[in-house]
């Protein structure tokens, strides 16, 4: 599983962990992993790493720990991760190549059970998507939900053979019938404004009056499912649905006032104030919303307004500082402000300030990619030429992140990309922070070291 958030807490705990194995381990985790893209993995139990273990010269690693809390965790191998549910007493061994991190990840041991399950719905899931939201989505409410529960009754009979096979511990079992539930809930949410996008409808479709029955089910205040992918994409959106409905029905749209972002996404602050009380999921739910409201870079009266609110909800935030040098962050990419001192390296290894590329007539165009993502590399090359092609006034300047420098030279050359048109940045969170890199297709259009659009995108901006 990849993410284009570019987290800020992983680096700096990598090193405080390692040391002699335990004498005695009630809990393992190690394995192979193929073509690593870092030196380390990293267990984190939602955002707080447990521990972390360095791969050794043939990509093995070995992690124990005394006891572990069981419930959900998640492994990191920069890049990418992906979640697994742990318990005491487990040992368990996964073997995965980078070049195809999920589908490749498979486990074994004490605790294989669960997990494996869990992978599958993940990849089944994934291949599901195009098909539901293409696909079932143009149907009309009645079919549409008879589809899904058809989809849901074969995974949680898949559900009940395995538990049939290997009895499941309660919360293993728990794990997994709640990412196969939300996934399903998820949706059913999501229908309205999808559908509506298909049907040359201006307005919602009418839904059965029982559409949203599974609403009663919701949980709102389970620790266990706050870092459940799941369960998280399901309340994004049913927060979303809340809002738009309830404003729908409640205001005005003549007499909104305010930029029409701003006044929606109050609203989605209020529901969440008033919906979810567990910690940790209000606090990323109000963080969400708020890089969801900041990155469509709204004025800064407005984000003013909508900061006023946030901390009156959630005055103590544990994710506050990161907001605030997002806006900061924002701020400083806003039209005719030069471009941050950020320095990038040639292929030659010369220093190079990133404004100073920018001099000369004409337009340049930054745009970012990274080694891991050799996908994206191919797409945003390909764009690339396009726009080229159509704009050949403009400079289109790429650079690398997260990428090591011998990695990044010889995926230039791989590429045939263009070295002089080709950067790499050392420092990938300063850059991706500095810069606010949250899109793959972001760009940052200069004339002359003044910033043109700080928040220009490939494929939409031009
Ligand atoms: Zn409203």
């Amino acid at each position: 599983m990849r993410n284009y958030y570019f987290g800020s807490l992983v680096l700096a705990l990598l090193y405080a962990c390692g040391g002699d194995p335990q004498p005695k381990h009630s809990f393992y985790f190690g394995g192979e992993i193929v073509n690593p893209t870092s030196e380390y993995v990293v267990l984190f139990k939602g955002e707080t790493p447990v521990d972390s273990a360095k791969l050794d010269a043939s990509g093995r690693f070995e992690l124990r720990l005394d006891t572990i809390q069981n419930g959900l965790y998640h492994f990191f191998h920069r890049p990418e991760y992906q979640y697994l549910y742990l318990e005491p007493g487990d040992s368990l061994q996964i073997r995965l190549n980078t070049v195809a991190f999920d589908e490749s990840l498979v486990y074994s041991g004490q605790g294989e059970a669960v997990n494996n399950f869990l992978m599958d719905l993940f990849l089944e899931a994934e291949g599901e998507d195009p098909i539901i939201r293409d696909g079932y989505t143009r149907l009309e409410p009645g079919v549409f939900r008879h589809r899904l529960d058809s989809l849901l009754g074969r995974k949680l009979g898949k559900l009940e053979s395995l538990s049939g096979e290997e009895p499941l511990s309660e919360g293993a079992r728990e794990v997994a019938y709640s990412t196969i539930l939300y996934k399903n809930y998820f949706y059913r949410e999501s229908y309205p404004f999808w559908h509506r996008k298909f049907s040359e409808d201006k307005t919602l479709h009418p839904l059965p009056g029982d559409f949203y029955d599974y609403r009663k089910e919701i949980s709102y205040n389970d620790p266990d499912l706050a870092f459940l992918r799941p369960y998280y994409d399901f309340m994004k959106f049913h927060i979303a649905n809340i809002a738009y409905m309830g404003c729908q029905e409640a205001c005005d749209e003549t007499k909104l006032g305010l930029s029409k972002t701003l006044h929606f996404n109050r609203h989605q602050l209020s529901i969440i104030d008033s919906l979810v009380s567990q910690e940790e999921l209000r606090d990323n739910l109000f963080r969400t919303v708020a890089f969801d409201y900041l990155l469509k870079n709204d004025t800064e009266a407005h984000f003013e307004i909508f900061m006023e609110d946030f901390k009156l909800r959630s005055a103590n935030n544990r994710h506050l500082g990161e907001i605030q040098d997002l806006r900061e962050g924002i701020r400083n990419l806003r039209a005719n402000k030069p471009l941050p001192p950020l320095y990038v390296r040639n292929q030659e290894g010369d220093s190079l300030l990133l404004g100073d590329l920018s001099s000369g007539t004409g337009s340049t165009v930054f745009y970012f990619w990274s080694g891991p993502e050799p996908r994206h590399l191919r797409n945003i090359s390909q764009k690339v030429r396009e726009l080229q092609a159509s704009y050949p006034q403009h400079r289109f300047i790429g650079i690398c992140l997260r990428t090591e420098w011998d990695r990044w030279n010889e995926l230039v050359d791989t590429y045939g990309l263009n070295p002089e048109q080709q950067f790499w940045a050392r420092d990938f969170e300063e850059f991706a922070h500095t810069l606010v890199v949250y899109h793959p297709f972001k760009s940052i259009i200069v004339r002359d070291n003044r910033i043109i659009d700080g928040f220009a995108n490939l494929n939409t901006s031009f």
